[in-house]
């Protein structure tokens, strides 16, 4: 069993790595090659010491190749669940892989895209957050897919090819599915309805001249780069969509510890680096 598992490629998730790996601690690393969205576009960062005037694509490109100098490798799985067990905790990922740690650090982001009303209501009644894990269900149906990155594309065709027809609510530019089954919408819904289970989503105005304003569905997969912390791990103190962290970035589950951007404003690097410092060093001291 692996010392940590920090679920997280952004800078958070990097400075709590490098942290742990310069205190000899095991850890596996979850998150994306390319780091994170909110790197790469970052278009002039000015903000950062000993950084100025650098793109975000050179921040990115840096800290891969420190990675690459630390042998820290990036598992490419997204993370669908994490379990507090008695002493220890399990990670599942959409890959179906189960991974097993004494401490995890939440380095999970926060999604700028708002909650749709009624995802968390439904949420294991017709929403899913995982494509892989849940697709089956809906062979020959009509879903709807919301999508806030064109990084996961690869979920909406793995979807496009058991579903009869998928309505892709694309929030984001350069959609690059062109399937028969697939319609795509580019309105933002104003909510998720039905009555024991999702039947309908539904839009403040018709989302093209060609739909009503509801449209009838069997299933809802919500495709967002960054999952809500309270949704990923139960049991989670959240305030106001961000974790709960004390000081030593500590949160109310033992051995569970969060840094970054999923902690609060401000949102910025210099921040994100420091709490993730932090939480590493207090996962040493954990453990
Ligand atoms: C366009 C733009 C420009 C910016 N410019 C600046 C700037 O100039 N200066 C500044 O200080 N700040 C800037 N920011 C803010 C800065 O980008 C963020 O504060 C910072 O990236 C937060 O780092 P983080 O590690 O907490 O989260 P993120 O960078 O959001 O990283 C989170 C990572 O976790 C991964 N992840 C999430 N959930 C899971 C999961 N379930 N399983 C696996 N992986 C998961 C995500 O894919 C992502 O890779 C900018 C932000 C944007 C969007």
């Amino acid at each position: 069993m692996t010392d940590c598992i920090i679920i997280g490629s952004g800078v958070a998730g990097i400075s709590a790595a490098l942290t742990l790996k310069a205190n000899g601690k095991s850890f596996l690393l979850f998150g994306s090659p390319s780091l994170s969205e909110k790197i790469e576009k970052a278009e002039m960062i000015r903000n950062y010491p000993g950084l100025s005037g650098v793109t975000g694509k050179q921040f990115a490109h840096a800290l891969q190749t420190q990675l690459a100098d630390e042998n820290i490798e990036i598992i490419n799985e997204k993370v669908g669940g994490v379990y507090a067990l008695k002493d220890k905790f399990a990670v599942l990922t959409n890959d179906q892989k189960t991974y097993e740690s004494r401490t995890v650090i939440l380095a999970c982001g926060v999604e700028s895209v708002k909650q749709i009303d009624g995802e968390e209501t439904f949420l294991g009644r017709g929403v899913s957050y995982c494509a892989t894990c849940d697709g089956f269900l809906y062979k020959d149906k009509t879903i709807a897919v919301f999508c806030t990155s064109k990084r996961l594309e690869h979920e909406i065709e793995y979807l496009s090819d058991i579903a009869a027809k998928v309505y892709l609510i694309a929030m984001y530019k350069d959609v690059a599915i062109n399937r028969e089954n697939v319609e795509i919408i580019r309105k933002m819904p104003q909510k998720i309805d039905g009555a024991k289970r999702v039947e309908k989503i539904v839009f403040a105005m018709p989302p093209s001249q060609n739909l009503p304003k509801e449209l009838a569905v069997d299933g809802v997969f919500m495709l967002r780069e960054c999952v809500s912390p309270a949704i990923l791990m139960g049991g989670l103190d959240v305030k106001d969509g961000h974790v709960v962290v004390d000081r030593d970035m500590s949160t109310n589950l033992s051995g569970c510890f969060a840094a970054g951007d999923c902690t609060g404003r401000p949102y910025q690097y210099a921040k994100a680096v420091g709490e993730g410092n932090v939480a590493a060093h207090s996962v040493s001291k954990y453990l």
